[in-house]
């Protein structure tokens, strides 16, 4: 059986005027802000975000960061300064299948396959640990990290390419 699935963005930004992509998310520069409103910032599935490597998808590997990369922004411009841009490098791709089953592909920050997979019991209990505990520990913190040096930037992937 192949089955396969995607999700949909809000029609509520091309509604608004914002310049949105073929899919409806909103166009962003590299701070995240959009670029035919640089007040509005946009994260998460909402925002497609060009990096060196392609559009950034929609998972909560990139929700997490450009959320907490907005609102620091948000803070910076609030004091006079200027947003910096945003650099990401993926991580992985973890499929759970079940939940005892999974795949786990290791990749390099422009989301291309490593060699490295897990599968099978192992790679559910990784997606388990990744899914359930690092990010609510973040969620829970009283004072916003001071920077996004909690994910990875993708080091040359993103240093050569995407940063303006
Ligand atoms: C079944 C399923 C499984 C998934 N599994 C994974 C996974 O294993 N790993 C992974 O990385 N990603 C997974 N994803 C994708 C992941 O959930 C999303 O990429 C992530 O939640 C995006 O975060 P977001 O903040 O951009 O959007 P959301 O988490 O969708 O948050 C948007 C918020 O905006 C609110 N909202 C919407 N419209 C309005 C409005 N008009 N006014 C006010 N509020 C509004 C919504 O209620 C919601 O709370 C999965 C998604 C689904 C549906």
């Amino acid at each position: 059986m192949l089955w396969t699935s995607g999700t949909r963005v809000s029609p509520l930004a091309a509604a608004a005027g914002l310049t949105v992509d073929e899919r409806g998310r909103v166009v962003t520069d590299s701070a995240l802000r959009s670029v035919s409103h640089p007040d509005v910032y946009a994260v998460g599935d909402a925002a497609a975000i060009r990096r060196g490597y392609g559009v950034m998808h929609g998972t909560c590997q990139g929700g997490m960061p450009t959320g907490v990369h907005a609102a620091l922004s948000i803070l910076r411009v609030l004091a006079g300064k200027e947003p910096k841009p945003f650099r990401f490098g993926y991580y992985h791709t973890p499929v759970s299948l079940g939940r005892n089953d999974a795949v786990v592909q290791f990749t390099h920050p422009d989301d291309s396959p490593r060699r490295i997979v897990l599968t099978g019991k192992r790679a559910a209990q990784y997606k388990e640990t990744v899914t359930a505990v690092p990010w609510p520990t973040f969620a829970r913190m009283k004072k916003m990290p001071v920077s996004g040096a909690f994910w990875p930037h993708g080091g040359r992937y993103t240093r050569i390419r995407s940063a303006k």
